[in-house]
Parts: C-alpha cells; sequence; structure tokens
C-alpha cells in the first residue's frame, strides 16, 4: 500500500480561508484582534512571531506584536499581560515560548485571561479540556485532529498512540482523541516496547523530536500517521554544510505501509498557525455571545 499523502500546506490555507471568511462576515461585530508578546532575541521565535502576525492581517483581524528585551522582568510581563487583558480589541494572547530562564513560564501563562489563552495552555483551559468542556484547544494537537477528522470522518472506537506526552503536544493530544472516542495509549521514554505499541495502532501520532525515530516496519498496514516532529539533520547530498527537515517518522518506508501520512515539511507545521487563527476567532465569538466558528473548534 502507498498511503496518501495529507497536504497540511493546503489543509491550512483551506482553515485560514475559512476563518477570512467568517471574519469578514462578522465584520458588524468587530474586528477580532491577536496580541503575540515575545521576550528576548531568540531568531526561531522571531521568525515565528513574523509569520504569525502577517497571517493575522491576511486574514483580516487586528495583529498586535509587543516585542521586549530579554532582560524584562517577570512583573514587568505580566503588567503588558494585564494591560492585554483588559484590552477589549484583544480577544488572543500569545506568549511566545520559550521564556528566559529568570521567568516562571507556569505563572506567566496562568496570568492571561483563560478567555483569551489562545494557545490553550492555561491551568483553566488544560482542566476545561480534560473533563471535556468547552476550552480553548492548543493549536497544534487541534490541526492535528482537524486533519484525522477530515480523512476518517469518525474516529470512534480506533486503536490510537501518541508518542511524547509534552504538555502542549501528547497530552492534550491524547484528551483529542478520547474525546473522539479512540481508544488512546500515549507512550514515552520510559514505554517498554515501543515498537510493539505501535504496530497495534490504526492512528499513530508522533510528538517526540528524535529524527525518523520511527521506521516503516512499526506501522500498521493502512494506519493512519501524523508526524509532528520537526527535526533538522545534515543532509550532505545537498551540498556540504546543507541541512533538512525530516519528522520523527521515516517517511520514506512508513509511507509503504500506512493509509495516509503527513510529510514533514508541509504537513502538521502549517497547521498549527491556521488553528491560533481559528482560536482567535472562536475567542472573539465567545466574548460576543455569537455562536462558534462550525469546523473550526473541537
Ligand atoms: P518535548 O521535548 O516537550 O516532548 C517530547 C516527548 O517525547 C517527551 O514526552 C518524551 O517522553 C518523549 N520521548 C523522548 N524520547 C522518546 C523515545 N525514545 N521514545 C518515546 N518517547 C520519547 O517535545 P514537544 O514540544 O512535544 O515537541 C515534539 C516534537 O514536535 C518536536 O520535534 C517539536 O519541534 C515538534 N513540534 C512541532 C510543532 C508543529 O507546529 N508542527 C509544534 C510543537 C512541537
Amino acid at each position: 500500500m502507498v498511503a496518501k499523502i495529507i497536504d497540511g500546506k493546503e489543509f491550512a490555507a483551506r482553515v485560514r480561508g475559512e476563518v477570512a471568511a467568517q471574519v469578514s462576515a462578522l465584520a458588524g461585530h468587530g474586528q477580532p484582534g491577536l496580541a503575540v508578546v515575545l521576550v528576548g532575541e531568540d531568531p526561531a521565535s522571531q521568525v515565528y512571531v513574523r509569520s504569525k502576525g502577517k497571517m493575522t492581517v491576511e486574514v483580516g483581524m487586528k495583529s498586535v506584536e509587543h516585542k521586549l528585551p530579554a532582560e524584562t522582568s517577570e512583573a514587568e510581563l505580566l503588567t503588558v499581560i494585564a494591560d492585554l487583558n483588559a484590552d477589549e480589541s484583544i480577544h488572543g494572547i500569545l506568549v511566545q515560548l520559550p521564556l528566559p530562564g529568570h521567568m516562571n513560564e507556569d505563572l506567566v501563562i496562568n496570568a492571561i485571561d483563560p478567555a483569551k489563552d489562545v494557545d490553550g495552555f492555561h491551568i483553566s483551559n488544560v482542566g476545561l479540556l480534560g473533563t471535556g468542556q468547552k476550552s480553548m484547544v492548543p493549536c497544534t494537537p487541534l490541526g492535528c485532529l482537524m486533519m484525522l477528522r477530515d480523512h476518517h470522518g469518525s474516529l470512534s472506537g480506533m486503536d490510537a498512540v501518541v508518542i511524547g506526552r509534552s504538555n502542549i503536544v501528547g497530552k492534550p493530544m491524547a484528551q483529542l482523541l478520547l474525546g473522539d472516542s479512540c481508544t488512546v495509549t500515549i507512550a514515552h521514554s520510559r514505554t517498554k516496547d515501543l515498537a510493539d505499541v505501535v504496530r497495534r495502532a490504526d492512528i499513530v501520532v508522533a510528538a517526540v523530536g528524535r529524527p525518523e525515530m520511527v521506521p516503516g516496519d512499526w506501522i500498521k498496514e493502512g494506519a493512519t500517521v501524523i508526524d509532528v516532529g520537526i527535526n533538522r539533520i545534515d543532509a550532505p547530498e545537498k551540498g556540504e554544510g546543507k541541512t533538512r527537515l525530516v519528522g520523527d517518522v521515516h517517511f520514506e518506508s512508513a509511507v509503504e505501509r500506512a493509509g495516509a501520512i503527513t510529510p514533514v515539511p508541509g504537513g502538521v507545521g502549517p497547521m498549527t498557525i491556521a488553528c491560533l487563527l481559528a482560536n482567535t476567532l472562536t475567542a472573539f465569538c465567545r466574548s460576543k455571545g455569537l455562536p462558534e466558528p462550525e469546523g473550526l473548534t473541537v
């Protein structure tokens, strides 16, 4: 079997198009606003923040960026967050992680108004998701779920394995799959026989951060593989000093066995910002007492 390639770039463009259409249709109620707060000069974070801002404007939303120096104190950052919490033109607040070492990330994230926490990392949203209540859902797992629902329709009764138990991907992903009535296994660095666990799964979500650690022969024939991992490796075949991106799954062998698979790059990655915009629209609608945007929330 050769897998269907799930095109995340195309899917994300569709989601952004849907967000833009709804933003325009709701113009009479005001304009959704997203604020991104970046502390320090981490180059990768700067790139993310720039593309988030660009896409926010492209879908017709207001985009606000707060770039603070690395030596900003925690108290100063908390003041910025309090101001954004109180700002009625802002419906979504995202604090770009990681924060500099002198800051308590949990404390900062939990200072965001949960209704504006478009990353879904606030403890209230984590609790709401865990108890099956309406919440803000972390963007990357939300994107994965959208792709799975689009491919399968119902996920009910499927065996799913999530490799990785981080708070931003693995755990919320497992909650979402459970919410869709999958039988969920969460595997991690201490899992005894990972190959055996993966071989039983109809759905594999890999979120580890280890290049190509899941070989194709672990994949059950016809399974759906969602590869969240983004790993940069040397690519001497492209020339001296060149690199390329790979996922946590060995794509070339897995594509021969899976029923469907997301590539890296061009799979899960583009969905994350699209879901951030979808969450901002959801937060806007909730703040106005409007119906939630269809197909863009859980
Ligand atoms: P993390 O480092 O916080 O968590 C990694 C998890 O992998 C841990 O729970 C750990 O237990 C598990 N793990 C480590 N070694 C393992 C092993 N040998 N076998 C099984 N499990 C193992 O990482 P994260 O933030 O969840 O990110 C995971 C990957 O996803 C990274 O490559 C990251 O770059 C990528 N990512 C992509 C997006 C996106 O937009 N596509 C978003 C977030 C993260």
